[in-house]
């Protein structure tokens, strides 16, 4: 008898959902995080993340993600807590930009409500963006806002009161599955499970090396501003959406002031960073960068507030790990970051629960089999 049927490494966007939906299954389960989640030292921090449908990406991630709102809706339910808003979202490009155009085909594949704008229809509905006049815009109403922390402690809150027990402060030193059973050693001492999943975020090539999987960690800067003439009512969620904007030199997004000013970041051109070494000073240059973003594109002085440093975890294609260890059928193995997981995060962390339950997923996962890599082709 091991100690538990499953271990989820890691509490994160990910884990906590993975917790959540073992314990509600009736698995007796345990989580164990580094840190006390949520938290401010992996990805999963920031006060906001995106959540949209149309998703440029791949037409693949719809359906996952269509799953993901039911969950996050059925969690606010059943906390009573606001874990969503909905504030539309808007991709900016050029017809041909890969914003546009993948948002286009995932809207158009699935069935999608969108709005396809041109700039001055972009530029009349919501005054405050510049779109160059060859600019358009894929209007989608589903999109809007999670909020991170909040839905990282009530997963664990309802994990909780399903049974789950929960080890924060501890890390996960190394793993050695059995052939039934797989021990997992941390800075306390060593229990046993049926089952691991691995969620461990910047973290997790620290805990499966052999894989040596090609995974990059990116330090990513979100910045909060305020702009001259104080809080434009134009910027309030109600007027102004979520939007992400593909220009011919960058790729940036950003959200409707929440009380705390405009949160505006690049997508991507982190520089690669160690996750147990994270610089998190933000360099003048690195604010006037994203400041003349602003200017150029929204036509007003942004004043700086603050900023926050986050990690990226990239696969080479920028699609997610979701698969079983290639050489231990007992380790579950999940990576949806690459910048876009967490508005997936509790339709991954049933998928998990189905893939540790031996029952089926119900989704295509393909996409995010290891077998895609070198790495885990070389060893499977
Ligand atoms: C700046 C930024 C903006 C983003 N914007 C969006 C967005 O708008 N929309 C979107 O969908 N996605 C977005 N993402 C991506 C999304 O936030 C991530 O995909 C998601 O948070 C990753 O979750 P995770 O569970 O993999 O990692 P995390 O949430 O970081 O969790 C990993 C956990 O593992 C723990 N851990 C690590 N090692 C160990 C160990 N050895 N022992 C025990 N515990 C361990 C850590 O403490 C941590 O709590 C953004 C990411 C960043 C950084």
């Amino acid at each position: 008898m091991q100690d538990y049927d499953v271990i989820v490494i890691g509490l994160g966007a990910t884990g906590s959902q993975a917790l959540y939906q073992l314990a509600k299954a009736g698995q007796r389960v345990l989580g164990i995080d580094r840190y006390t989640p949520p938290h401010i030292y992996g990805s999963s921090h920031g006060q906001s993340r995106i959540i949209r449908q149309a998703y440029y990406e791949s037409p693949v991630y719809v359906p996952l993600v269509q799953e993901a709102y039911r969950l996050w809706q059925e969690q606010e339910r059943l906390s009573n807590r606001t874990l969503f808003t909905q504030t539309g979202g808007l991709m900016l490009g050029a017809p041909d930009s890969i914003l546009v155009k993948g948002s286009r085909r995932s809207a158009e594949t699935h069935g999608l409500t969108y709005e396809y704008m041109n700039a001055d229809t972009i530029h009349a509905r919501f005054p405050v963006f510049h779109p160059t006049p060859d600019t358009v815009g894929v209007f989608e109403a589903a999109a809007g806002i999670l909020f991170p922390e909040a839905c990282i402690e009530t997963a664990l809150q309802l994990a909780q009161a399903h049974g789950a027990v929960c080890k924060l402060g501890e890390a996960v030193t190394s793993l050695t599955p059995q052939r039934n059973y797989v021990e997992v050693h941390t800075s306390n001492g060593t229990y046993t499970a049926r089952q691991v999943i691995v969620s461990a975020g910047a973290w997790l090539d620290q805990l499966v090396p052999e894989l040596a999987l090609p995974l990059t960690v990116a330090r990513q800067v979100v910045f909060w501003f305020d702009h001259a003439g104080g809080r434009l009512q134009s910027f309030h969620p109600d007027q102004f959406p979520i939007y992400i904007w593909e220009t011919e030199d960058t790729m940036f997004y950003g959200f409707p002031d929440l009380g705390n000013g405009l949160k505006v970041a690049f997508h991507h051109y982190g520089q690669p960073a160690d996750p147990d070494n994270l610089n998190r000073q933000v360099a003048p240059q690195e604010v006037s960068a994203i400041e003349g973003v602003i200017r150029k594109h929204f036509g007003v002085d942004p004043i700086f507030r603050e900023a926050a440093v986050c990690m990226y975890t990239n696969t080479p294609d920028m699609d997610f790990i979701i698969d079983r260890h290639p050489l231990h059928n007992n380790v579950i193995i999940a990576s949806p970051c690459s910048g876009h997981g967490f508005k997936f995060a509790s339709a991954t962390g049933k998928i998990l629960t189905n893939m540790a339950m031996n029952q089926p997923t119900g989704f295509d996962l393909t996409p995010f089999t290891m077998d895609r890599f070198d790495a885990g082709r070389k060893r499977a």
